[in-house]
């Protein structure tokens, strides 16, 4: 699965402009987390993460390279949640090495889905995440009761990994948090929506689009990703005639 590997290049130069943190995986300093997501009321939020009008963005990255995909961590660049002092800018970006996308067909497809789903499986207490796809943002609420028991990016980060890794096919997973003001987080949307742009295309060639590219609403993408022809011509279109 090299798809995404450029995005991946994209945004680690991006990420590593900047000074950042870095912790390995240790589940045990996972954050003590609910089975849904806790509703955070404003009255008792110390602040909100890539709150409106604020740089926000999300996205998961997946590949099949040990050299792009890195070990299990978490990474911090700019402010934790007990130095923040009010609404500030926000993205988390998530990493994902796989290991099972050797023959890349509708099963492949499936996994990604089925990875990309597990970021709605995690309930920090105190941390009520809204996710907007269509703005490829993330919008966080932070408790003022988690700020002072010692919630971190650190602890969130092992939530998240933890749960990426309950997929078999997740040799490793890193998360990116960020929080400087410094960071581009109009780049990064501008990647997030890249990376929901090869998804959904990824979408229609399983759902079975005919393989023909001139009359195909997707091709700026497909010219522009490396490899998204080639998955295409190779899954076919279906039974139907293959037109250039
Ligand atoms: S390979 Fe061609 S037909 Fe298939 S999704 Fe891309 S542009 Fe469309």
């Amino acid at each position: 699965m090299e798809l995404y590997n450029s995005l991946i290049r994209e945004t680690r130069a991006l990420v590593d402009k900047l000074p950042a943190k870095v912790w390995d995986y240790d589940p045990r300093a996972a954050w003590a987390s609910d089975s849904a997501n806790e509703l955070v009321l404003q009255k008792d939020a110390a602040y909100e993460l890539g709150a409106s009008g604020r740089g926000s963005a999300n996205f998961v990255l997946f590949t099949s390279s040990a050299e792009l995909g890195g070990r299990d961590q978490v990474v911090l660049c700019g402010r934790d949640l007990r130095e923040i002092k009010g609404d500030c800018d926000f993205a988390r970006i998530v990493i994902l090495r796989i290991g099972v996308l050797e023959d890349e067909d509708e099963a492949v497809y499936r996994t990604l889905r089925d990875i990309e789903f597990a970021k709605y499986h995690v309930y920090p207490q105190g941390y009520m995440v809204r996710i907007s796809p269509e703005s490829y943002r993330e919008q966080v609420r932070v408790s003022r009761d988690a700020v002072r028991r010692g919630i971190s990016f650190k602890a969130l980060g092992m939530n998240y990994i933890q749960a990426y890794k309950q997929d078999p096919n997740v040799i490793s997973a890193t998360v990116i948090f960020l929080t400087d003001p410094a960071a581009d987080y109009a780049a990064f949307k501008a990647l997030a929506k890249k990376s929901a742009d090869v998804t959904g295309t990824l979408t229609h060639i399983f759902e079975g689009l005919p393989t023909d590219c001139s009359a195909c609403a997707l091709k700026d993408i497909c010219d522009e990703v490396e490899g998204m022809k080639e998955l295409h011509f190779g899954v076919g279109d279906k039974g139907r005639e293959h037109k250039h």
